[in-house]
């Protein structure tokens, strides 16, 4: 799957296209009647409402601009010790490189890793094991990982208030490279390139960074876990009971649609299944979503 960003490329490449999560558990302050109203927008793909199921994609996306390429968030990963997840618990044969090379990607071609934040989906292939140890998946790649959120988790980690799924990513995922010197330590305004600015994203975590893209007249968001699912684009102040800080989570989702609705800015959240990214309108005092929309 590939979209444009003017003659920019973004490749959609999926580690696990069927993840889901309890729907009362995840988003407890939904709004029910607006979900029934808007069924035949999220289901399928983006809720089971029988199932009482949130469904998300755990994806990466690669950017090739300007002679550079870019992987946004690392997914899962391979053999990694999750046993709070049995499915990505000690994973092996997930094809995730295979379809990265048919993007025409080789992992030695990758010049960036860009994690949004250090969640255990969105580190995992940061590292792959090799010999017994954590070793780069992307050889020739400088990992670009938050300050501050980095200097969040270690904090957590060191005063062992870190809950184990955390402190595992952390051991497996994001150490190794750090030891292995291949950390870029980033601020908020961090400019990649031309037309291409890191943006604070707080409230799922507390230093949760996206990507904006402002490329040959078209624009983008790569958000991370600042948007989850195409729900919340209907309930813009719907956040999940994982974020850090529910209120500045949605202050930091208004701000992302009401920017979007204005500027046409397509929003590229991690984990949308379906259509992958939407653009947003406004309708009302909310949102809806746009599924069919090119950037602009
Ligand atoms: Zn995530």
């Amino acid at each position: 799957m590939r979209f444009a960003i003017g003659d920019a490329t973004v490749d959609i490449i999926v580690d696990d296209d069927d993840f889901t999560l309890p729907l009362t558990g995840y988003f407890p302050d939904r709004d029910v009647g607006l979900i029934e109203r808007h069924r035949g927008v999220l289901e399928p793909d983006y809720l089971d409402l029988a199932g009482n199921l949130a469904k998300f994609a755990i994806q990466s996306f690669v950017l090739r601009i300007g002679g550079r390429t870019l992987l946004i968030d690392s997914c899962i990963g391979e053999q990694k010790n999750i046993p709070d997840i049995p499915s990505w618990h000690q994973r092996r044969d997930s094809g995730f490189l295979d379809r990265l090379r048919r993007a025409g990607v080789d992992p030695a071609g990758i010049d960036l890793v860009f994690c949004t934040h250090l969640h255990v989906d969105h580190v995992g292939w940061n590292t792959r094991r090799e010999n017994d140890r954590w070793e780069p998946t992307f050889p020739n790649a400088r990992y670009l990982f938050g300050r501050r959120e980095l200097a969040d988790w270690m904090t957590q980690y060191h005063a062992g208030s870190a809950l184990p799924i955390h402190a595992r990513a952390l051991e497996q995922s994001v150490i190794p490279i750090v030891e292995a010197g291949r950390v870029d330590l980033v601020d908020d305004g961090f400019e990649l390139g031309p037309g291409l600015r890191l943006v604070p994203l707080p409230g799922h975590t507390n230093g949760q960074m996206g990507l904006m893209v402002d490329h040959a007249g078209e624009r983008a968001i790569f958000c991370g876990d600042a948007v989850h699912n195409p729900l919340q684009i209907f309930q813009p102040r719907l956040s999940t009971s994982t974020c850090v800080d529910q209120n500045v989570a949605a202050d930091t989702r208004m701000k992302i649609f009401a920017e979007a609705a204005d500027s046409g800015r397509l929003v590229v959240p991690a984990h949308f299944r379906g259509s992958r990214c939407a653009c947003v309108r406004a309708r009302g005092s909310g949102f809806e979503p746009v599924f069919s929309c090119r950037p602009k």
